[in-house]
């Protein structure tokens, strides 16, 4: 059987525990690795590393910094077909979705080679008679990535690269359902250059997680995951004195008012909600359609779901994999059997294919659909797209609103300034204009409202270097006898 360990110190470290996880390739069902699970020895050991390592990685120039991230942008666009290939067998995403995780990665990693131009302060002269007064950003020290299961190297680009690249070191503990890829990365950083300790990985559970939150040479968490697990993160981080940026759930709406292009929309829909088996954080999982197109928009949405292909990721054929374990599976069909209980109209059934030995399901539909029922109330996290039919545009919005969560949406239609009017008033974090999953680009930066973020800095972009560095301001007079005098005021500007 396949083990995967831990990575300090530029190599591979056996764990400590005696504890480990089973790794499974979702398409066959079948357990592919054993994962070590790190015990409090484990996550101390790499602590220790990055702490060793900090000191002379700060003082490392910034220059020697951006070449050895130049060099990883080159080692991870040579090894595009790898990393995706390592995604499909223990993810279970299909190539076009693994390559495209891995281009949206990458964006971060050429973004972090541009850090240097981040990292200006700013310089008053003569802020007073002689002196002069300048900001400067510097880095926080060991900071730790906690990452989920759904973007197994994407999530992990949008830390590291920024954070190593401001001058801290980083420890990764990525989701232990796909853990693969974070050594694979690893290893790419050490062909690039990158000094021992800089990088690690320790794999775990919550043990791992707890101490990460709870040691005190961790200076600040980046958390994307469920909300339960986000707040717990942020409010045990945060208790403990650290800086943390916890991403959580989300429930997308779309919404498509009467004039937009029903087959853009229909094509959108289609696209957002299944890509993936469902598995984003900004999948659409909700279209909210004004009454008078819905019908049309239904049928139109209905015609196109028995073409989606699914099947394992190795078949070239397939648009749609599986889901990532059997226990998530049973419990997305879960949602669809419930909807029909609860007044719903199941429109497409696709859960017969849980029968496979892989951990499949085919797309459902769920029309009629309303806040109150589990299948609308709570993130599913599947191929489940569920309709709710609205009055006007008001009605949608309120419901978008009234939502626990905030992450991402997408309003469909013709008219600017309606679509405008949607983006000044909607209280969600990103937003599409005919566009269905508007994941920022890496130079701006990423993050939802309400119960899909706990603290005050989105991740990567301009907030993600805020977030890896704090200022400092230096005020500085050259000594110049001419002007020394005893003054007991309180200091201000002459
Ligand atoms: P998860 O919350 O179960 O796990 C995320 C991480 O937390 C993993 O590393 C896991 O090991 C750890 N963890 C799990 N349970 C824990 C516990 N009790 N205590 C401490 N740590 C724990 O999430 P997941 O199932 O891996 O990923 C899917 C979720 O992530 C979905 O809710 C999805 O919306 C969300 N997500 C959000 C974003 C975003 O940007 N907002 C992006 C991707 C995924």
């Amino acid at each position: 059987m396949n083990r995967i360990s831990h990575w300090v110190n530029n190599k591979v470290v056996a764990g400590t525990s005696g504890k480990s996880g089973k790794v499974f390739n979702p398409a066959t069902g079948k357990q592919e690795s054993e994962v070590d699970l790190a015990n409090i020895a484990d996550v101390d050991a790499a602590i220790a590393s990055a702490k060793a390592a900090f000191p002379a990685w700060r003082a490392t120039n910034l220059s020697r910094r951006a070449e050895i991230m130049f060099r990883m942008r080159e080692l991870v666009d040579a090894n595009r077909k790898e990393l995706a290939s390592l995604l499909t067998q223990e993810h279970g995403k299909v190539p076009s979705d693994a390559l495209g995780e891995i281009a949206r990665g990458l964006e971060n990693i050429e973004f972090a080679c541009g850090v240097p131009a981040m990292l200006k302060g700013g310089y008053s002269e003569q802020a007073s008679t002689g002196v002069d007064v300048y900001s400067i950003r510097q880095p926080l020290g060991v900071v730790a990535g906690i990452t989920p299961f759904n973007f197994p190297a994407m999530v992990p680009m949008w830390m590291f690269a920024n954070a190593i690249m401001c001058g801290n070191t980083f420890i990764l503990k990525p989701s232990e359902k796909d853990p693969s890829v974070s050594m694979f990365i690893a290893d790419l950083l050490r062909q690039a250059g990158l000094p021992d300790g800089v990088y690690n990985v320790v794999h775990g559970d919550k043990v791992a997680v707890d101490r990460l939150l709870d040691h005190p040479d961790i200076a600040a968490v980046s958390f994307v995951g469920s909300t339960p697990i986000a707040k717990y993160v942020y409010e045990t981080g945060t208790k403990n004195g650290k800086r943390v940026q916890a991403l959580g759930g989300a429930k997308n709406h779309m919404l498509v008012l009467p004039d937009a292009d029903l087959d853009m929309a229909a094509d959108a829909a289609i696209s957002a909600a299944y890509g993936s088996a469902g598995e984003r954080c900004m999948a659409v999982s909700v279209v909210l359609a004004v009454d008078t197109v819905a019908d049309a928009l239904v049928e139109k949405i209905k015609t196109r779901v028995p073409n989606i292909k699914v099947g394992a990721g190795t078949d070239p054929a397939s648009e749609m994999g599986p889901l990532i374990s059997r226990e998530h599976r049973d419990k997305v069909a879960g949602y669809v059997t419930g909807a029909a209980k609860e007044g719903a109209k199941v429109i497409i059934d696709g859960t017969d294919k849980a029968k496979d030995e892989g951990f499949f399901l085919n797309p459902s539909l769920i029309d009629h659909v309303k806040p109150g029922m589990k299948c609308y109330d709570e993130e599913i996290f599947g191929p489940v797209l569920a309709v709710m039919r609205v009055k006007s545009y008001d009605e949608g919005l309120q419901t978008i609103n009234d939502n626990q969560f905030g992450n991402g949406t997408a309003i469909f239609t013709r008219d600017g300034g309606v679509a405008r009017q949607f983006q000044y008033e909607v209280n969600v974090g990103m937003v599409g204009i005919n566009v269905p999953i508007p994941v920022p680009v890496s130079y701006y930066s990423f993050g939802g409202w309400k119960a899909s973020l706990f603290g005050d800095q989105h991740m990567y972009g301009p907030e993600g270097i805020n977030f890896y560095t704090r200022g400092k301001v230096v005020t500085s007079r050259w000594p110049d006898p001419r002007t020394s005098q005893v003054d007991l005021g309180f200091p201000h500007s002459r």
